[in-house]
């Protein structure tokens, strides 16, 4: 490991350090490994299934009529995400944009829509209208929402959710911790939710915004009864390729709900060229079980390098992985900020540029971020972000090969402590 001295400044002692890290790495390492190979034989095979050739990897234009490469990749990615269907359309402009297509489609005014564990995303609050007035949200429409908090322990509170499901015509699960510091949930676990949900309210739909959740896991929530799964393709599902985009997976008539609030009622799926973006979008989910994997292990190697400089990570490098990220409490804002320093400056993109705290809209503190992306926004690349406020944590997500992950979390180390 030390010949990459030869390219980067880094401490002896972090290097040293790093080295028994990556050993201590290597058995969890294995398990990833293990979930990608299936994953990428889960999405090889139905890339041979569908007879995916040269054709389906140009597209249309215009009204978008008989896009094979469109309408195919759909069934492609159905069978990825273990779904019955999906609407897969580089015209969702975020995964915020696909999760409100999703709840727009299948909510109908007098609806009720009950989130299940905590508070959803910052992003949803002002598509259900917790926060924001004169937007166009579900609530504005007449479509009442409740929320069930998770336990102290940052769990799903079964018999509070048993309670407030029964007449919901939703109910929506988080994957992935977003920004919060609860645990995400395992496909496991969102299977024990369901069925909790199901014993009492069998025609409530189960909705999981499945963001940074995709392929880190053999299953995704739909093998084990969601509804509805939802995500971006700037995150794992567009494996670092993809431009733009997101999905919706799930039950066909559901999807078929979606596809009708993204166009128009009446054209639905049938219209939406795909410009030149079909080859982009088969590569990303080509690539993206082994490009997930590659952040999952920056994320495993950032937990134990951290804890052994004598950090607090969450979730520690051998637990369970529900999703690609890691916060780490860096307990002051000098250190929170070369953090982001020396991980923007082992990004591809703006490594010579150093990121400053600034007061983001929305936010109570400023923020501050380091991203250098070949794709603007694309989290699946390294990048890092934290509110400057205690515990000064950093939550770490991407890395689009282990290579340069594991450089960016060096560097990252290597800067809290080269003026130490
Ligand atoms: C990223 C993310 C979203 C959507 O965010 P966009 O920036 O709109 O793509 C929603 N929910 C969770 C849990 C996320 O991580």
């Amino acid at each position: 490991m030390n010949d990459i001295s030869k390219f980067f400044d880094i401490s002896p002692r972090i290097l040293e350090l790093a080295e028994r890290c990556e050993e201590k790495c290597r058995p969890v390492f294995e398990r990833v490994d293990e979930i990608a190979a299936y994953n990428e034989a889960k999405v090889l095979s139905s890339f041979g299934r569908h007879r995916i050739s040269a054709a389906h990897l140009t597209g249309t234009t215009g009204y978008g009529y008989d896009d094979l490469g469109r309408d195919t990749l759909d069934k492609v990615f159905a069978d990825a995400l273990d779904a019955e269907d999906a609407l897969v359309r580089h015209n969702f402009v975020s995964g915020t944009h696909a999760l409100t297509v999703a709840l727009f489609g299948v909510l109908r005014t007098g609806d009720t829509m009950v989130a299940v564990t905590g508070a959803p995303y910052d992003t949803l609050e002002e598509v259900i209208g917790i926060r924001g007035e004169k937007t166009g949200s579900l609530k504005e429409f007449g479509i009442d929402y409740k929320q069930v908090d998770l336990t102290p322990e940052g769990t799903p509170d079964i018999p509070a959710i048993k309670e407030a499901v029964k007449s919901a015509k939703l109910a929506h699960i988080q994957r992935s911790r977003g920004y919060a510091t609860r645990p995400s949930l395992t496909v496991e676990k969102i299977g024990e939710v369901i069925a909790a949900i199901r014993e009492v309210s069998p025609e409530t739909i189960i909705f999981v915004d499945n963001c940074y959740g995709e392929f880190v896991e053999k299953q995704e929530p739909t093998a084990v009864g969601a509804d509805l799964i939802v995500g971006s393709l700037i995150k794992n599902a567009g494996g670092g390729i993809a431009q733009t985009g997101g999905y919706i997976a799930g039950r066909h008539d559901l999807v078929e709900l979606c596809g009708y609030r993204l166009t128009s009622p009446g054209i639905g799926r049938e219209a939406g060229p795909s410009l030149d973006q079909n080859r982009s979008m088969y590569l990303g989910l080509f690539f993206a079980p082994s490009v997930t994997a590659s952040a999952v292990k920056t994320a495993i190697f950032a937990s134990a390098l951290f804890d052994e400089l004598g950090f607090d990570s969450t979730p520690k490098f051998d637990a369970p992985r529900a999703d690609i990220i890691t916060s780490i409490a860096l307990g002051t804002p000098e250190n929170l900020c070369a953090f982001c320093a020396g991980i923007q400056s082992g990004s591809p993109i703006d490594a010579f540029v150093t990121p400053e705290p600034w007061a983001m809209p929305g936010y109570g503190d400023p923020v501050i971020m380091a991203a250098g992306a070949f794709t603007m926004g694309a989290s699946i690349e390294l990048s890092a972000d934290g509110p400057l406020r205690e515990p000064y944590a950093v939550w770490l997500q991407g890395g689009l090969t282990w290579g340069t992950g594991k450089l960016g979390v060096l560097l990252a180390a290597n800067s809290i402590f080269k003026d130490k």
